[in-house]
């Protein structure tokens, strides 16, 4: 018995049946209201572990914006309620599909979103250095979703995001995120159909981390 990652109830699973019930948007407030964690990575693969949220799609978007809000808040004691009801809120309406059709993969743009939110940018001219600050990131994690191949997959873009930006944040806004507390392992390839598996940095027994189990088989085969 430990608690409810989203109401603190006391629960058998990780999310109460009342909560495992919930939409993603209130799962991810309410989650978020809650975390002390300042590691968005952590706080990202409790959310994805809702069994309600989904493989694929916009539910990735406000998740992404929330949980780097949510880190910061935690990391330097910020009040940040407004910041981050913004962040879910923009995040939310940046529609399922827009990732392919315009160009811009939103899980980066959530990065930016977080930034802007955090800074309470505006279009006036005295917010021009925290615009930049944003889009800089919003950058970054873009170019860090266009490097990957095979798939289009929005797991492997929330993991791959939340790293830039943890580094991000501590380069550029003078804030230690935490990296995730052990080697970031998919969970989630059994249920997604365009799993690219070994090819996926995050596949649980495959990718570029798994190297040096593999070798230590093979010299243990010839021993
Ligand atoms: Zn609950």
């Amino acid at each position: 018995m430990s608690d409810c990652a989203s109401c603190g109830a006391p629960s058998e699973a990780r999310f109460c049946p009342t909560c495992a019930a919930l939409p993603y948007a209130d799962v991810i407030r309410s989650c978020c209201a809650r975390a002390t964690s300042t590691s968005p990575l952590d706080l990202a693969q409790e959310i994805l572990a809702h069994p309600a949220f989904p493989v694929a799609g916009q539910a990735h978007h406000p998740l992404v914006a929330a949980v780097l809000v949510t880190a910061w808040r935690n990391a330097t004691g910020a009040e940040a309620a407004g910041p981050l009801a913004a962040a879910i809120e923009r995040g939310d309406s940046i529609p399922g599909g827009f990732c392919a059709g315009f160009g811009a993969d939103a899980a980066a743009i959530a990065c930016g979103i977080a930034v802007s939110a955090i800074r309470g940018n505006t279009v006036k001219a005295e917010h021009a250095p925290g615009r930049a600050l944003a889009h800089a990131l919003t950058g970054q994690a873009m170019l860090q979703i266009a490097s990957g191949t095979g798939n289009r997959c929005c797991k492997r873009s929330v993991y791959g995001v939340l790293e830039v930006a943890t580094a991000y944040f501590a380069s550029a806004l003078g804030v230690a995120l935490a990296p995730a507390s052990g080697r970031i392992e998919c969970p989630f390839t059994e249920r997604n159909k365009l799993c690219n598996r070994e090819a996926c940095r995050y596949y649980p027994a495959g990718g570029i981390p798994a190297a040096p189990r593999r070798r230590l088989a093979a010299v243990e085969e010839v021993a």
